[in-house]
C-alpha cells in the first residue's frame, strides 16, 4: 500500500522506528562477537572464521548470550540447550507449530484478533486454528477451558495457545499476573502448552515493575514455549528470533529429547541453520550492553511512549467525549499499537479512499479475524513515526473518519 500511495502517511506499518539506525555500530557488533569468540577458542583463527563464516549449528551459535540476555532481562532461566536461533521469531512459530502437529486432530488456540502471522503459520502448517472469542483483559481464561473442552468433545487435541501476553498486536492488551497465573494453571490442568510470543514485551514503561512473562511464572512446569524476537530490541534487519522449547518429549526411538530438538530437525529441512553473521551482529549487541537489551533500549522505549501518550492526545483531541462522530480507543499501556472503534464498517475499499483522497494509511481490523467479516475498528501504527507526523496523520485520519460517518448516515439512496 506504501508503494501504491507514496504521497500517504502510514499508521499501517508496524516497524521499529528508524532514527536510531547506525550502520556503524553493526560492524563494531560484529568484531566484538568476533573478539568474544576468540577469548573463548583460546585464540584458535581457524575456530573463529569456521563459527562466523562456515555453515553452523543448526540450533544456533549464540543460545548462550540469549540465555543470558533472558536471565537478566526476563528472570527467565534456561538451559542454553533448549534455544533455538531463528531466522526471526515468525520461523520459531512456525517450527513450533510444525513439530506440533501430528495429524489433523491436532489444533492451535488463540484469542481473537490474533498476529496474522502465528494463524499465518498455523495455515502453513496445516494445523487448524479455534478462536477464543475477545476480551478487555487480553484472554477470558474460563472461556478458553471451554473451547478447549468443546475441542476434546470434539475429538480434536488442542495442543497450543498462542498468547501475546505484553502489548498484543494488534489489541495492545496485557495481561495481569493473575490471568497469567490462571492460563498457566489451565494448561496443566488439561495439557495443552502455551505459545508465548513476546516481542514488545521490553518496552515498559521506565521506572514501572514488568509483568512477570509466563515463561518465567511457568518456572519448571514447562508449559510455556517463549518466542522472542530481536526485531524490535536488537535489530529488524538481522532477522533474528528464538524459541525456548525446554519441554521434554518422545523421540522416534521411545527416548525423550527436548521439543527444542524437534524444531531444530524441522528447521534442517527449513532453512539449514540461521545465518551466523547475522547471529554474531544481535550476539555482539548483547555483549555490548552487558545482556541486557531493556537498558540497551530506553531511548526506543522513551519514544514508543511519547508516541503512544501523543496519539492519545491528539485522538481526545479531535473526537472529544460526547462529540459526533463516536469514536473511541483502547488506551494500552505500550507496544506500538492503539485500536479505534468507529461509526461504520471498514474494508480494504476505504483503505484505499483514506489513502488516495485523505493519504493515510492504517490496517483495518478484520485483517486479524482471518474471516473477511469487516469490523468497525481500526489498528494504528505509531512505532515508524515522529510525533509531528503523529499529528498529520491523526489530523487527516480524522477528516477521513467525519466524511465516512457523514456519507454513512445518509438514508439509503442519497450518497
Ligand atoms: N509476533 C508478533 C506479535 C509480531 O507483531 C511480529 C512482528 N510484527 C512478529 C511476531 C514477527 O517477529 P520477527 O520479525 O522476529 O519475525
Amino acid at each position: 500500500m506504501s508503494q501504491r500511495f507514496p504521497d500517504a502517511l502510514s499508521m499501517a506499518a508496524g516497524r521499529p522506528y528508524e532514527g536510531f539506525f547506525d550502520i556503524d555500530a553493526v560492524h563494531e557488533y560484529l568484531r566484538l562477537y568476533e573478539s568474544h569468540v576468540r577469548s573463548l577458542s583460546g585464540g584458535d583463527e581457524a575456530l573463529v572464521r569456521r563459527t562466523l563464516l562456515q555453515y553452523g549449528r543448526t540450533k544456533g551459535i549464540i543460545h548462550d548470550l540469549i540465555a543470558e540476555n533472558l536471565a537478566t532481562d526476563e528472570g527467565i532461566h534456561v538451559d542454553p540447550e533448549s534455544i533455538v536461533v531463528t531466522v526471526g521469531c515468525q520461523e520459531a512459530l512456525f517450527l513450533t507449530l510444525r513439530a506440533l502437529r501430528r495429524d489433523d486432530r491436532d489444533a492451535l488456540i488463540t484469542p481473537m484478533p490474533c498476529y496474522v502471522g502465528a494463524t499465518g503459520a498455523a495455515a502453513l502448517a496445516d494445523m487448524r486454528v479455534l478462536p477464543v472469542a475477545e476480551h478487555s483483559a487480553g484472554i477470558d481464561v474460563e472461556e478458553l477451558g471451554r473451547v478447549v473442552a468443546r475441542a476434546k468433545a470434539d475429538g480434536l487435541r488442542p495442543r497450543a495457545c498462542y498468547v501475546v501476553a505484553d502489548f498484543a498486536n494488534p489489541s495492545g492488551a496485557t495481561l495481569d499476573a493473575g490471568t497469567r497465573e490462571a492460563l498457566i494453571r489451565l494448561a496443566e490442568e488439561q495439557d495443552f502448552l502455551i505459545l508465548e510470543d513476546n516481542p514488545y514485551g521490553l518496552f515498559t514503561p521506565l521506572g514501572a515493575e514488568p509483568t512477570p512473562t509466563l515463561k518465567a511464572l511457568d518456572g519448571d512446569r514447562r508449559r510455556v514455549v517463549y518466542l522472542g524476537s530481536y526485531a524490535k530490541t536488537g535489530l529488524p534487519g538481522a532477522r533474528i528470533g528464538f524459541a525456548v522449547a525446554d519441554q521434554p518429549t518422545a523421540s522416534a526411538d521411545g527416548g525423550t529429547v527436548l521439543l527444542a530438538d524437534q524444531l531444530a530437525k524441522v528447521k534442517s529441512m527449513l532453512t539449514v541453520n540461521t545465518s551466523p553473521i547475522a547471529q554474531a551482529v544481535i550476539g555482539g549487541k548483547l555483549l555490548a550492553h552487558g545482556c541486557s537489551l531493556r537498558s540497551a533500549n530506553t531511548r526506543e522505549t522513551e519514544l514508543y511512549q511519547g508516541n503512544l501518550h501523543h496519539a492519545l492526545k491528539e485522538l481526545a483531541r479531535h473526537f472529544p467525549e460526547g462529540g459526533a462522530p463516536e469514536v473511541t480507543w483502547n488506551t494500552p499501556a505500550g507496544g506500538f499499537f492503539v485500536v479505534l472503534t468507529v461509526p461504520f464498517p471498514v474494508d480494504d475499499d476505504l483503505l484505499v479512499h483514506s489513502a488516495r483522497r485523505h493519504r493515510v494509511l492504517w490496517t483495518p481490523l478484520h485483517h486479524f479475524y482471518g474471516d473477511g467479516r469487516p469490523r468497525r475498528r481500526i489498528r494504528l501504527s505509531l512505532s515508524y513515526l515522529t510525533p509531528d507526523e503523529i499529528t498529520v496523520g491523526i489530523e487527516r485520519l480524522a477528516e477521513f473518519i467525519r466524511e465516512q460517518s457523514d456519507v454513512q448516515s445518509l438514508p439509503k439512496g442519497i450518497s
